[in-house]
């Protein structure tokens, strides 16, 4: 029901943020080799994501915006073995439920299929021109819950929030050419190469790139691999830290300690390292469902991970040698 999927949005939706969040994750899992963000007053007046993936049959369209229609998690034992960005079918009808929602979607081959959701209700559907892949248009979030809207904070904020988010994307997946635009003006663009390094000049500056290191490190059940800075750059603030598991952005505070464990007494008291970690591992080893946001990740063999990660950078530092260890 639409109230159903408008309780689930005060879940998953939170802010324009969100909208952009899990329509990117959905290219993500659609294959897709570049996505195009074209927000519109920090994604308060209008989220669009433009993809080149897989696309959606015509059949399966309704389907989509049916809320955990399209679940992958069908046991238990399944739940852990998630390794989409997406498993819980919930993010078209949530958004849908609260806002204006246009989907065009092409499948290789097909014609291409319009799907217009407005506060839950279907108000338009049928052929449409397109090109291979999925056009997401949503607008006037939150226009049926003033709650929700209210709390959204000013664009400069909500706009904040959709760049960091982006950012993340985009080092979770170099492969994948990213770009994002405000009101026409681009802000970020991603080369899709492959090149971790590159996304990272791309997001923080080339200066600060020049003075990051790839580190790498692995035992039989991790394998930990990225960049961290040089301890002399650093900043007062530990959000320069992105942890991605499979991909996938996650927080786990116990992780950020273990960069900071890394470097040992080469860092400051208070100062905190850029750091850009890709850890790979067995699903079974991760339970990602512990917020509907999928961000709070729950881990098995958090200290054996930790200290690799320790390990991996204090070892790259130490041949670094660029200052002493005292
Ligand atoms: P979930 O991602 O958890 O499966 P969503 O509500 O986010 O749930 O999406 C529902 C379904 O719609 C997805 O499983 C996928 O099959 C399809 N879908 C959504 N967005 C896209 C897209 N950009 N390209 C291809 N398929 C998509
Ligand atoms: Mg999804």
């Amino acid at each position: 029901t639409v109230l159903a999927n408008q309780i689930a949005a005060g879940e998953v939706i939170e802010r324009p943020a969100s909208v952009v969040k899990e329509l990117v994750e959905n290219a993500i899992d659609a294959h897709s080799r570049r996505i195009d963000i074209l927000i519109q007053e920090a994604g308060l007046a209008e989220i669009r994501v433009i993809d080149d993936g897989d696309g959606i049959e015509k059949s399966q369209v309704p389907i989509a915006f049916k809320r955990h229609a399209t679940s992958k998690i069908n046991s238990k034992l399944q739940l852990f073995k998630v390794t989409t960005m997406g498993f819980r079918g919930e993010a078209l009808p949530s958004i849908a439920s609260v806002a204006d929602l246009k989907l065009i979607t092409t499948v290789a081959g097909a014609d291409g299929y319009l799907y217009h959701v407005k506060g839950g209700k279907v108000v338009e559907e049928g052929p449409a021109a397109s090109r291979p892949g999925t056009d997401v248009t949503v607008s006037q979030l939150f226009y049926n819950t003033p709650a929700r809207l209210k709390y959204l904070k000013s664009p400069k904020t909500e706009l904040g929030h959709i760049v960091d988010i982006v950012y993340r994307l985009a080092l979770g997946n170099p492969t994948i050419a990213i770009s994002l635009s405000n009101n026409g003006k681009e802000l970020f663009r991603s080369a899709g190469n492959g090149n971790l390094h590159q996304v990272i000049a791309a997001i923080y500056g080339v200066q600060v790139a020049r003075k990051m290191v790839a580190i790498a490190g692995a035992d039989d059940d991790f394998k930990v691999s990225g960049y961290v800075s040089l301890p002399e750059l650093t900043r007062s603030s530990g959000k320069y830290q992105t942890l991605l598991i499979n991909h996938r952005y996650i927080r786990n505070f116990t992780l950020n300690k273990a960069i900071i464990a890394g470097y040992g007494s080469k860092l400051m008291v208070g100062r905190y390292p850029f750091a850009v970690l890709e850890i790979e591992l067995d699903p079974a080893l991760v339970d990602v469902n512990v917020h509907p946001a999928k961000r709070e990740v729950r881990l098995s063999k958090e200290e054996q991970l930790s200290a690799l990660i320790a390990k991996a950078i204090y070892e790259r530092l130490a041949k670094e040698n660029l200052i002493p260890d005292v």
